[in-house]
């Protein structure tokens, strides 16, 4: 019935027989050729080394006796980086996005999380998305560059800057690109931010210095943009890092009227967990926005801030993460989290941004609950430069609905 599924090899591991069988009888309708089962950590670690195939997919159960779900995945990290995880949790999405998030700082690749009790659509989309990310994932994936390989990078002008166009859902037009990192190397080709941003900011200086020149670059394309017609906002990432002695606000507004553009066209992201603490951090987003910047709150529902500390600050955007977008449509505590959100944000006056949007039933979930952008590989993936113009002809949302679910 399915035969792209016969070559699979999957392995279950939770500790409730009772979910290893459901799990069980839906793999082998959906036709995967080999089911392993495992009901705690330590055995599911030797399953993968003794499996006659190497281990495709593995559903992991995050709350076990003895090693717990997160311990589990991270021993599989080192000895199978190839393997494609599912975290699994009874309790929500909260904790859910978390482990998503850790697995993915280490390297795993995550198609989905999903809460209990799963429905066989759900167990088939995750294979698709198995089988669907295969390559991308070993392909795409680098190892953390070194400080002096950075510097090295940056000197000889091989950063680069790639820009993710963000619809506008009132609308469907593009409202703007997210400008993103990458760094050209002559043997591997395009490295994506995983492998530097991290390294970049454990030295100020270091990560002030890339920083300025994703700012410089992506600053001048926009003007560009403009001047050939093209009206593009376009949106930043700054590290908190960066943040520190020259005065940002100040020498962006000067990049900016070099270009051509006005500061309202610029908008500044954020990561939400980093915001808080430091007083010099709050000061410049404050003058940042003084100076009418846009600034938006990025990775939202990651930190620990908690509602409370927006109120006072001074941001015009909310990116959802993509821990609480992807899956929403299966997913009830995902949407309520996404409801809550866009509520906050919008009585805090704020645009609303959804990340990670993958699929088509997601999309609609977030039309109909109101988000006012969206951001993710459904619409398009991150491009070079030369790239926009072209997307932006061919541009238009009822493509979108065009697409299979
Ligand atoms: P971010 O700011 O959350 O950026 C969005 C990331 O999500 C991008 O990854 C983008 O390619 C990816 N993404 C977008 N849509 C989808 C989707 O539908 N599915 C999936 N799976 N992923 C999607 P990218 O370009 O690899 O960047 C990763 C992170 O690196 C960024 O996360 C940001 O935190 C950081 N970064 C990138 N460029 C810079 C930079 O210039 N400065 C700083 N400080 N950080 C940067
Ligand atoms: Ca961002
Ligand atoms: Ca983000």
């Amino acid at each position: 019935m399915h035969p792209t599924y016969s070559a699979l090899t999957v392995l279950i591991v939770d500790d409730s027989r009772c979910i290893r069988d459901v799990l069980r009888e839906m793999l082998r309708e959906l036709g995967v050729g080999l089911i392993l089962e495992a009901h705690e950590g330590a055995q599911a670690i030797a399953r993968c080394a003794e499996s006659p195939t190497p281990v495709d997919l593995v559903f992991c159960d995050m709350a076990m006796p003895g090693l717990d779900g997160v311990q589990t995945l991270r021993a599989m990290a080192v000895a199978h980086p190839e393997i494609a995880v599912v975290p699994l949790s009874g309790r929500g999405s909260r904790l859910l996005a978390s482990v998503t998030r850790l697995a993915e700082q280490i390297g795993l690749r995550v198609v989905a999380a999903l809460s209990k009790p799963f429905t066989m659509e759900m167990i088939e989309q995750v294979l698709a998305d198995t089988v669907r990310t295969r390559g991308e994932h070993l392909h795409g994936k680098p190892r953390a560059m070194s400080a002096e390989a950075i510097d090295r990078a940056i000197a000889e002008r091989r950063v680069e800057v790639y820009y993710q166009p963000k619809i506008s859902l009132a609308d469907g037009s593009i409202a703007g690109v997210e400008a993103l990192a990458r760094i050209r190397d002559t043997e591997v080709g395009i490295i994506d931010p995983s492998a530097f941003i991290e390294v970049a900011e454990q030295d100020p200086e270091r990560i002030e210095r890339l920083t300025m020149e994703v700012i410089r670059q992506s600053i001048e394309q926009t003007g560009f943009w403009r001047r050939s017609g093209l009206g593009l906002k376009v949106a930043i990432n700054l590290s908190t890092q960066a943040i520190h002695g020259v005065d940002l606000p100040d020498a962006i507004s000067a990049i900016v009227s070099g270009a051509g553009l006005s500061n309202d066209c610029v908008t500044m992201e954020i990561t939400e967990s980093r915001v808080i603490h430091r007083p010099d951090v709050l000061d410049t987003i404050t003058r940042f926005r003084l100076r009418d910047f846009g600034l938006a709150i990025d990775d939202f529902g990651t930190g620990e801030s908690g509602l409370q500390r927006l109120k006072g600050l001074p941001f015009t955007e909310l990116k959802i993460d993509r821990g609480f977008v992807a899956g929403v449509a299966n997913d009830a505590d995902a949407r309520a989290i996404l409801e809550t959100s866009l509520e906050l944000g919008h009585r805090l006056d704020m645009r609303v941004v959804a990340e990670g949007v993958e699929r088509k039933r997601d999309w609609r979930v977030l039309e109909d609950l109101g988000c006012d952008e969206i951001q993710g590989y459904l619409a398009a993936r991150p491009m070079p430069a030369q790239a926009i113009p072209d997307f932006v002809g061919a541009w238009n949302i009822a493509s979108v609905s065009a697409l299979p679910t």
